[in-house]
């Protein structure tokens, strides 16, 4: 099986020159650093690779990919209510690598890295290290021994950080778990390196007993171009879902909104999500209020039908379930 013209170690090679300097990264968006408020040294280190950067606007400091990426010094300003643990992952740990925090469902800990550091992201400050799975995934023996676990949710990190052999590994390991009826995959690789959807990836997949779902990350309609588009139909036997996250200057605008799910539906996937920005430490540029995200998404959900409107969540820690933004909905 061949997909499209991409090698199968294609991403690895993507991986290895991601951008991780910052001059770098503005020479190659036609920027200089006084046209931006960029910080070389914010404690999480910058790296983006270059299929996400092909596809930012040259020139724009505003623009909605770069802004998800770029460090910034507003990333070392301390503000209250803003912590590095906000949703108590901490305390939902039950092994190592392994966390639980909804009824039947257990979340791994597959990878400790990303292809992609989001300035935003929820797990910045995750301590990866004192979660590493060796070769044999020994947090796997938790999920064996308890019946009432149905689904385990692949995360990190991004699991498909995992090269395909180990990938395969994973998940025949759990594959061969009788009460585990699904297994869930949440990853932005296929959104910032396409090329990571190799015909191995699909194979495993396929060949899993469990219902497979892909939990996709994106965010802004830019985000998918016709090498993602690609990825997602090589995809298209399994359940594709996306859940954004609404980022003060990326996404929250009704419009911006409304081309993302219609782009998300065209390439075969379902927006599912809308979250929240959680309140982690650095992240405070991002943040939406819940008076403007009530309201735009309202807006959203005039113009679209019910099947591409995400419902707008939070997380709140101790909860049985995402939380609704509850006077969002019609
Ligand atoms: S891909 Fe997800 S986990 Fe990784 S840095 Fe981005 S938001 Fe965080």
């Amino acid at each position: 099986m061949t997909l499209g013209p991409w090698p199968a170690d294609a991403w690895r090679r993507e991986l290895a020159r991601a951008v991780t300097d910052l001059e770098e990264l503005l020479d190659l968006v036609a920027l200089s650093s006084d046209q931006v408020d960029a910080a070389q040294e914010t404690g999480f280190a910058l790296r983006v690779p270059r299929p996400y950067i092909a596809r930012m606007g040259c020139g724009d400091p505003h623009d909605p990919l770069l802004r998800q990426v770029l460090p910034t010094a507003s990333e070392s300003k301390s503000v209250s209510g803003f912590g590095v643990d906000p949703l108590r992952e901490s305390s939902a740990v039950v092994d190592s690598g392994l966390l639980r925090k909804y009824a039947g469902r257990v979340l791994l800990i597959a990878a400790g890295a990303c292809a992609v550091n989001c300035r935003y992201c929820f797990r910045r400050h995750f301590p990866y290290a004192e979660h590493r799975q060796g070769s044999d995934f020994p947090a796997l023996e938790t999920v064996r021994r308890d019946a009432t676990i149905s689904e385990v949710i692949l995360s990190g990190g991004d699991p498909l950080m995992l090269t395909d052999a180990h990938f395969a590994s994973l998940v025949q390991r759990i594959g061969a778990i009788d009460h585990v009826h699904r297994i869930r995959i949440h990853t932005r690789l296929p959104v910032v390196i396409p090329q990571r959807v190799t015909a191995a990836l699909i194979d495993v997949l396929a060949s899993l007993p469990q219902q497979v779902v892909i939990v996709l990350h994106f965010n802004h309609g830019n985000e998918i171009d016709g090498d993602c588009a690609r990825a997602l139909s090589a995809l298209g036997r399994f359940t594709l879902l996306n859940q954004s996250v609404l980022l003060r200057g990326v996404n929250d605008d009704a419009d911006v909104l409304v081309e993302l799910s219609e782009r998300l539906f065209a390439a075969g996937v379902l927006p599912y999500y809308l979250h929240m920005p959680d309140a982690v430490a650095g992240t405070a540029h991002f943040d939406v209020s819940e008076t403007r995200a009530t309201d735009l998404h309202r807006r959203v959900t005039a113009r679209l039908p019910g099947y591409l409107t995400p419902r707008l969540v939070r997380e709140t820690p101790g909860l049985a379930a995402k939380e609704l933004v509850a006077s969002s909905q019609l």
